[in-house]
């Protein structure tokens, strides 16, 4: 893998981004469609005696025109053919770029030796992951990239002022672990944990991590689904007086980091010959020392080999990715069950 091939992969990911956009943005002029497998085409518009013409969303009701008050009239109609051939044409773009990306991706040890093995993360996916982060770019710290893209939580002490945010702090000091959350180094006072404001990051990454990614993991019900749902379940019963919404918000931010700690470890292992254990320290940084004694710290690479029970070829496959990462199966399974992920 050499740089030309990040960039081509960068390429393909901005062409298809932005063709899913144009398209979308048309389908919806010309009322495309999925019925099954089938593109359906149907528009529907009101207008007025003034002549205003303007698009209604599909089950959108509308008795008044919008622009001066007047009665409309609704009109349903089927687009020209011309319409409907360039966006059929678009999708068929659509694909042909994703078979690209599908093909390109592989040269990549993430996707080889990791994202391959998670249901939810496709090839364009995990494309999308690779080009936003790439870890070399963050010096394989996965801090770095939580903090670019807006994943960090920052931690205040309301008694002195101190902060932790993104692996930094007020004092240069870390923030102390404890079974109750993060303790203020200067007074042990309970940190609490907050978005952080006025900090600059990647609002496009951010978006697809905490939004895409996210949704489709939780889609296709494979191991990240479960985890996710075994550390809501965690979340609500310690924290009771949460509400529905903030529970689901962080334990997909907790799953998610899980997922990036372990990308960027293996990332670091296959592309600077670091064994894994190691990684992780470079991975973690300043927190490692604190973190790796956490309960939930798992030196990974977790993925669908462990909840997956159909194909043989890829158990096979993702038994020589273990072996060669030298990583104790059985850890695994154990933190899985702790988390009632597999019985
Ligand atoms: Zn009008
Ligand atoms: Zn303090």
């Amino acid at each position: 893998m050499s740089e030309r091939d990040l960039m081509y992969l960068k390429d393909l990911v901005a062409f298809r981004d932005d063709l899913i956009k144009l398209r979308v943005a048309f389908g919806n002029r010309i009322g495309a469609k999925k019925d099954g497998s089938v593109w359906v085409f149907l528009r529907r518009y009101t207008i007025c005696k003034n002549k205003h013409v303007i698009l209604l969303k599909e089950d959108e009701q509308r008795e008044k025109c919008p622009l001066c008050g007047e009665q409309v009239i609704v009109v349903e109609e089927t687009p020209s053919d011309e319409l409907v051939q360039r966006y059929m044409e678009l999708l068929k773009q659509q694909e042909t770029v994703e078979a690209l990306i599908a093909d390109a991706v592989t040269k990549f040890p993430e996707f080889e030796y990791f994202l391959a093995y998670i249901k939810g993360i496709g090839p364009a996916n995990a494309a999308r992951l690779i080009v936003y982060a790439y870890p070399p770019a963050f010096q394989y710290n996965v801090n770095k990239f939580r903090k670019y893209a807006g994943l960090a939580i920052m931690f205040q002490c309301q008694k002195c002022g101190y902060y932790y945010y993104g692996g930094e702090s007020s004092n240069a000091k870390p923030a102390i672990p404890s079974k109750d959350g993060w303790l203020c180094p200067n007074d042990n006072t309970k940190l609490v944990g907050a978005a952080a404001r006025n900090v600059k990051y990647n609002r496009t990454v951010k978006t697809f991590l905490l939004g895409i990614l996210a949704n489709n993991l939780i889609l296709a019900g494979g191991v990240y689904a479960k985890i996710i749902k075994s550390f809501k379940d965690e979340i609500a019963s310690k924290h009771p007086d949460w509400t529905k919404l903030k529970v689901q918000r962080t334990a997909i931010r907790k799953a998610l980091s899980l997922l990036l700690s372990q990308y960027f470890a293996i990332s670091l292992h296959y592309r600077e010959g670091v064994p894994l254990t190691e990684a992780y320290k470079v991975v973690l940084g300043k927190e490692y020392n604190s973190i790796s004694k956490h309960a939930d710290f798992i030196i990974g690479p977790v993925t669908d080999y462990y909840t997956d029970t159909k194909t043989t070829k890829y158990k096979a496959k993702f038994d020589k990715i273990i072996q060669e990462l030298g990583v104790d199966k059985d850890e695994v399974i154990t933190w899985l069950k702790n988390k009632k992920i597999v019985e």
